[in-house]
């Protein structure tokens, strides 16, 4: 880009606000402008769990983290930073080698982590059920923090550095524009831009066809239940998550500790092949019943030993998920402007400080620096067309 292009981003939760942050990082605030249909926050970042940790084993997923993590403890009150360290646990030997490979790739990184076995993990947790498990990782750094909150950090340095937000804006149709590549119209005028940046969540796909560049995005509705123990527990919970292969098992049965006697608890599965995609704008907010009592029953399989364990329902909300189950990041080799900044998905809260500085980078340096492998998440790679058309 040149020092005087103008930016567009479309989408004022964790991605777009990120990215706004990033480029106001690299000097360019003053150029860039973003348009939030609603307000920030109103989309998947005020609704999510929030949980933030290191349990990865991919370097550049874990490099996202740690980057993550070191700028949520620069803010922690702000976000609401609580670190209860965090659990994984896994039912067979192949996944036991993807914790033993977590363990060695956290070595030298400041992260206690250690596989334990599972007499060890009782220890942990005493009201789990190891006899069917083959491991677990526990790292220290783990918790949670509060996506709107988030948000708010992300959006506050944005506008110290020269960022335009302009909410109730929705983006309504793309053109050519006069001046600059870019015209947007928008509920509150029009707008021009060289560069526009898609970080519409669970809307990507429709914005994607506005722009000409397409944004496979899934749209997944997610669940989430309170569980209470009336007494609380004489130990510390930890973020839990059941099976490093919950992607495929589609039951990765999750809960955290919200206070001493507060839980929070779902199951976290990512992109199922030919799952429909939610209408965002149209998705059930209420927890389904039947959701309910399937959350019970695995929560009961695992922590036998907490039933006076009562489940509540919670709140539902979507996933932006990419077929891939990768971030979508970066320019278009064939459309000149458009740079994603979504395919956030289940974890959109802990990538996107990661994800956000990426885009900005992409547009300012024309390269991102940090990761291994920036390119493996550009919005048009090969790999992504064939997981879409269901080729191998
Ligand atoms: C139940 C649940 C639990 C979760 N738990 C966790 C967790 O524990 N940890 C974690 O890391 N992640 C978690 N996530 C995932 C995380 O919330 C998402 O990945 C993340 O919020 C996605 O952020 P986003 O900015 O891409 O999308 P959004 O927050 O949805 O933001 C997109 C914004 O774009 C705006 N928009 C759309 N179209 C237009 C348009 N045409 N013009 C202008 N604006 C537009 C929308 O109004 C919206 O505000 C969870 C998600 C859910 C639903």
């Amino acid at each position: 880009m040149t020092g005087a292009d103008r930016i567009a981003i479309v989408g004022g939760g964790v991605a777009g606000l990120s990215t706004a942050m990033h480029l106001g990082r690299l000097g360019v605030g003053a150029n860039v402008t973003l348009f939030e249909a609603r307000h920030p926050a109103a989309g998947s970042s005020s609704r999510s769990v929030g949980d933030v940790g290191v349990l990865y084993e991919g370097a550049d997923e874990l490099a996202m983290r740690l980057e993550a993590l070191a700028f949520f403890e620069q803010v922690a009150e702000e976000v609401g930073l609580r670190f209860v360290g965090g659990l994984r646990v896994v039912d067979d030997a192949r996944h036991r080698e993807r914790l033993e490979r977590a363990v060695a790739a956290y070595s030298g990184q400041g992260i206690d982590a250690r596989l334990l076995e599972p007499d060890e993990l009782t220890r942990v947790v005493p009201d789990m059920r190891v006899d069917d498990l083959a491991a677990g990782l526990w790292a220290d750094r783990a918790g949670h923090i509060d996506g709107a909150l988030l948000c708010n950090a992300y959006l506050e340095r944005a506008q110290a550095a020269g960022v335009t937000v302009v909410a109730r804006a929705p983006v309504l149709d793309v053109t050519s524009g006069q001046r600059r590549r870019f015209r947007l119209v928008t509920a509150r005028g029009e707008h021009e831009a060289d560069v526009v940046v898609n970080a519409a969540g669970g809307w990507s796909r429709a914005l994607g066809e506005l722009l000409g560049a397409p944004a496979p995005i899934v749209s997944q509705r997610h669940q989430v239940c309170l569980a209470r123990v009336p007494q609380g527990l004489a130990y510390p919970m930890p973020q839990f998550q059941d099976s490093f292969g919950y992607v495929d098992s589609g039951r990765g049965l999750y809960l955290r500790p919200e206070s001493e006697t507060t839980f929070i608890a779902g199951m976290h599965h990512n992109y199922v092949p030919g799952s429909p995609s939610e209408d965002p704008d149209a998705f059930s907010g209420a927890v389904d019943p039947d959701y309910v009592e399937v959350l019970a029953e695995a929560l009961m399989e695992r922590f036998p030993g907490l039933d006076e364990m009562g489940l509540s329902e919670g709140w539902t909300g979507l996933y932006p998920l990419s077929p891939d189950d990768h971030l979508l990041v970066g320019p278009y080799a064939g459309v000149p402007g458009v740079v994603a900044a979504t395919g956030l998905g289940g974890a959109g809260i802990q990538t996107s400080y990661a994800a956000g500085r990426l885009a900005a980078e992409w547009i300012v340096r024309g390269e991102p620096s940090g990761l291994r492998d920036p390119a493996r998440y550009l919005p048009d790679r090969p790999a992504l067309a064939a997981v879409a058309t269901g080729a191998s």
